[in-house]
């Protein structure tokens, strides 16, 4: 780079800085925040989990609420189900699944209903435990498009919940009602995926 690029370069960081800083400076409320994952794009759930691993890494207590039973078990489904056993330094995770009901083979209003109301019924108390730092609500977003689950109960649970306590949405087509209550909200959106190539779904990525 010649000497001209490289100061012009120098001033833009240092304006870019200046911006940073006096945001950083501003944003001085303490409280826990509502984050929405949604869209169309692979990595909704995922994002969910790297959040919770990194709660658990500053030894948080968390929950994970499951409210669609996958296909396939999942990988971190037995790497949670192993820490939880071993681990004496991470935080604290809870986890909850669907048991029965909804998958995406087999949808029976009825059961499909009564298995996503034990799961909230199961979880419920977690959003008034002031020791709860973290609860993710792995697609639930589908619970309020099928009507298996009441929106305004949840979020009435949500807003009455301690205020350092943070929440954690995923699925797709989120209600504009969570996204209005939303702090931050994230949409993923597809612009390529494998299983679109005829690539067959890969253990590790997808499950
Ligand atoms: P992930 O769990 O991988 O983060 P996700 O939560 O964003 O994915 P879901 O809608 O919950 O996506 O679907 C889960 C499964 O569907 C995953 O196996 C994922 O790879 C796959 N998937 C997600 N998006 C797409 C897509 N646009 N086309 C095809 N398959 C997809
Ligand atoms: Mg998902």
């Amino acid at each position: 780079m010649t000497s001209d690029k490289v100061k012009r370069h120098n001033e833009r960081m240092k304006r870019h800085k200046e911006v940073v800083d006096n945001k950083i400076e501003q944003a001085n409320i303490e409280q826990g925040i509502v984050l929405v994952i949604t869209g169309n794009g692979k990595g909704k759930t995922t994002s969910a989990l790297g959040t919770l691993l990194r709660s658990l890494g500053h030894g948080q207590t968390c929950v994970l609420a499951q409210f669609i039973k996958g296909q396939w078990e999942c990988g971190e489904t037995n790497f949670f189900a192993n820490i939880n056993k071993k681990s004496s330094q991470s935080g604290k995770l809870t986890t909850f699944t669907m048991e029965t009901g909804f998958t995406w083979n087999t949808q029976d209003f009825e059961k499909d209903k009564q298995a996503a109301e034990a799961i909230w019924k199961e979880i419920l108390s977690f959003f008034s435990d002031s020791s709860c730092h973290l609860i993710v609500l792995d697609e639930l977003t589908y619970m309020f498009k099928y009507k298996y689950l009441d929106i305004k109960e949840v979020i009435t649970a949500i807003q009455n919940r301690p205020s350092h306590q943070n929440i954690i949405i995923t699925g797709r087509g989120a209600a504009q009602e969570l996204i209005e209550i939303a702090d931050t909200v994230s949409e993923i959106k597809a612009i390529k995926h494998a299983f679109n190539q005829g690539i067959k779904a890969q253990e590790g990525i997808e499950w």
